[in-house]
């Protein structure tokens, strides 16, 4: 048992739970009552143009289709605000972050003239064309807050629980990161923070398609003052064309006619026993104790 273990699933609701995401849905149930700990839901729906109305509701009731329900009150991140607003507050009154003007295509016209190329599809390491000394925003307009990554803070190391032990260069390899978009959102990196603190989570487990996020939100709790959780990557699900099942490349919404099948399908991603065909409760009780073993 761990003291206070407080675990979380938090899908965007840019459509419903899939093949994919109830992996990293059942392992973070499974971590938490492994460690008799407490398992929330979080609504990431920050992204308000790529979330689809009622998918939110929709991921609520696949889940407990599965027997998987949060412990408290389910948090969705658009009512949140505030809290998001607050940490920027603070981070602009220690001066870690400041306004940039830039388009996408400033940035690549200055990053041409420094004769940095880009690889197609890689975003781009933020040149610091508005950082405070070299000259800040110069009369144009902001549009996003960045915070500066401090060279000093530049390599993170962190232990991952099933991927050992992982490091990032984030000054050299993400740059200084937007905290608050030119549309005027919030980015993921910062809410996820703010709420991972707030709710007091202490072991995240989330799909490996996330892992390079983690660094950065070190980087960004170190610059609040919060504590980082422990985290576990979870195997992603392949689809048939090799590529990670995502709702992006259109994966298919779960088939929950027999929640056993799709529950034990994710089990067995999870590398778990497959399980007696008895009811999700059951199967799931099995598994607690598989992964505990
Ligand atoms: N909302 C994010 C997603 O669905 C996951 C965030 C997280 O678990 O940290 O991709």
């Amino acid at each position: 048992m761990t003291a206070q273990y407080r675990g979380r699933f938090a899908p965007s609701p840019t459509g419903p739970l899939h093949a994919g995401s109830l992996v990293a849905a059942l392992a973070s149930w499974l971590d938490a009552r492994a460690h008799g700990g407490t398992w929330l839901v979080r609504l990431e729906d920050v992204d308000t143009p790529r979330c689809v109305p009622g998918a939110g509701e929709e991921i609520l009731r696949q889940l407990a289709t599965c027997g998987l329900v949060s412990d408290e009150p389910v948090v969705w991140q658009s009512t949140r605000a505030a809290l998001y607003q607050q940490a920027l507050d603070k981070l602009v009154a220690t001066g870690r972050v400041y306004p940039c003007a830039c388009s996408r295509k400033d940035i690549d016209s200055a990053l041409l003239a420094q004769g940095v190329g880009r690889e197609r599809h890689h975003s781009a390491v933020y040149p610091g064309t508005c950082r405070p000394e070299n000259g800040g925003l110069r009369g144009r307009p902001a549009r996003a807050w960045r915070l500066a990554v401090n060279t000093s803070e530049t390599r993170v190391d962190w232990s991952d629980r099933r991927l050992g032990p992982q490091t990032q260069d984030v000054a050299a390899e993400v740059g200084d990161f937007v905290l608050r978009r030119a549309d005027g959102l919030w980015a993921y990196q910062l809410a996820v923070v703010v709420d991972d603190a707030a709710q007091g989570i202490t072991h995240v487990v989330r799909g490996q398609d996330l892992t390079d996020n983690t660094a950065r939100q070190i980087v960004l709790q170190r610059a609040l003052g919060l504590p980082t959780p422990a985290y576990l990557h979870t195997p992603l699900v392949m689809g048939a064309d090799g590529e990670k099942l995502s709702k992006q490349n259109g994966a298919q919404a779960l088939d929950l006619g027999d929640p056993l099948v799709a529950l034990g399908q994710a089990a067995r991603t999870l590398g778990l026993p497959a399980a007696a065909r008895t009811t999700p409760a059951l199967a799931l009780e099995a598994w607690v104790k598989a992964w505990s073993a």
